[in-house]
């Protein structure tokens, strides 16, 4: 049985005072719309992902998520929906999903496909809270009972031929505001699964801000550490956090041999279990020979990136007898700062030496101690 995902993607609203459409707009370390496509992807009962988008939104769409199959919608959000059913062609069951609901809990997906075991479709929906009423002119109107009233949420799960069917019989004219009334109209039910209040639908600029505090609150810390030595050599060039410190000697090895960024990358790499620098940079590939090591960090901190982490500190420790750190202690914590796209305050820098003893201490090398906090989602892998 095969289960497809589509992504109404296609309004041509921006976040204010922006000029690219939201549904790429940055939210919480990614587009918006990478949020839901990265839910429905990484579910185990979805098994292909459509993104609709609006005309002339291709380039955003690949900036935003590189190659991921797609259609083009139409004027309304029905004609998006009926032209993501045809450019998916087949399959036995779909889930309509809003962009605008970027934050998509695995739970709702298996509730919804759990329904359509029993039912032609299905749909989450949230209890009313508050109560209701009419008004206008700021005047309070009649209180409008609230037994019986569901907020409704997407995604909206159907069996693949009933919501194809629908669309076919929806009158043009007509607009209709989401697809399950469109099964209902053809007199097939749609059951109810329990909504989320993460699934909140992102419509004014204020509600950029809401969305991104909770999701903050479902991530989790993560601290890992990272270790690196590299061995003094005469007449080389020392680079210590990005920057060139001026010393007699320099540090040897593959790269740059930058023995702070290569900690720093390899505690961030351990907050993600994604292994070590040299899994992903091999010592014996020659087109790492003299890299510069901001490239290993930029790629350790978008790997944390992609999966939704958020890094929130970084604490080196440089160890060595010489060069003094003092006097460059400020330059070290604003370059890795600006290669992580950080405030300065989120990096700090400590040195020490270590008594004259060990290889350090004969100014034989060079030792570098990081740890980095994240926060990531619980789910992440
Ligand atoms: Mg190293």
């Amino acid at each position: 049985m095969k289960t497809a995902a589509l992504i109404v993607a296609a309004g041509q609203g921006t976040r204010a005072g922006g000029d690219i459409p939201k549904q790429f707009a940055p939210l919480a370390g990614r587009p918006m719309l990478a949020h839901s496509v990265a839910a429905m992807t990484a579910h185990p009962a979805i098994d292909a992902v459509l993104v609709v988008i609006g005309e002339g939104q291709e380039t955003a769409l690949r900036a935003a998520l590189g190659d991921v199959p797609f259609a083009i919608g139409g004027a309304s959000r029905r004609e998006s929906v009926a032209n993501g059913l045809a450019a998916l062609g087949d399959a036995d069951r779909v889930l309509i999903h809003d962009a605008a609901r970027p934050f998509l809990p695995a739970a709702v997906i298996d509730a919804l496909c759990a329904a359509l075991d029993d039912h032609a479709g299905a749909l989450p929906a949230l209890p009313v809270a508050d109560t209701l009423a009419r008004g206008s002119d700021a005047m309070l109107g009649e209180i409008v009972p609230r037994d019986g009233l569901v907020r409704v949420q997407t995604p909206q799960a159907f069996r693949f031929a009933t919501i194809v069917e629908a669309h076919k019989a929806w009158p043009v004219d007509r607009e209709a505001t989401d697809d399950a009334q469109m099964i209902r109209a053809l007199g097939h039910a749609v059951a109810i699964v329990p909504g989320d209040p993460m699934l909140e639908k992102i419509t004014h600029p204020a509600d950029f801000a809401a969305a991104e505090a909770r999701h903050a609150a479902t991530l989790r810390v993560r601290t890992a550490q990272g270790f690196d030595v590299h061995r003094f050599a005469e007449g080389g060039e020392l680079w210590l956090g990005g920057i060139r410190i001026p010393h007699s000697k320099g540090l040897s090895g593959h790269s740059d041999a930058d023995v702070a960024l290569h900690a720093i990358t390899d505690a961030l790499l351990g907050t993600i279990s994604a292994g070590d620098i040299g899994m992903h940079f091999p010592p014996s590939d020659p087109q790492w020979r003299g890299a510069a090591s901001a490239r290993f960090l930029e790629h350790a901190a978008g790997l944390v990136a992609a999966q939704g982490g958020i890094i929130d500190f970084i604490d080196l420790t440089i160890v060595c007898e010489a060069p003094k750190i003092g006097p460059h202690r400020e330059a070290i914590r604003a370059s890795i700062a600006t290669i992580l796209g950080l405030p300065a305050g989120r990096i700090s820098v400590k040195a020490t030496t270590t008594e004259r003893l060990g290889f350090t201490g004969r100014g034989e090398g060079m030792a570098a101690q990081a740890i980095a906090t994240i926060r990531i989602a619980e789910t992440a892998e």
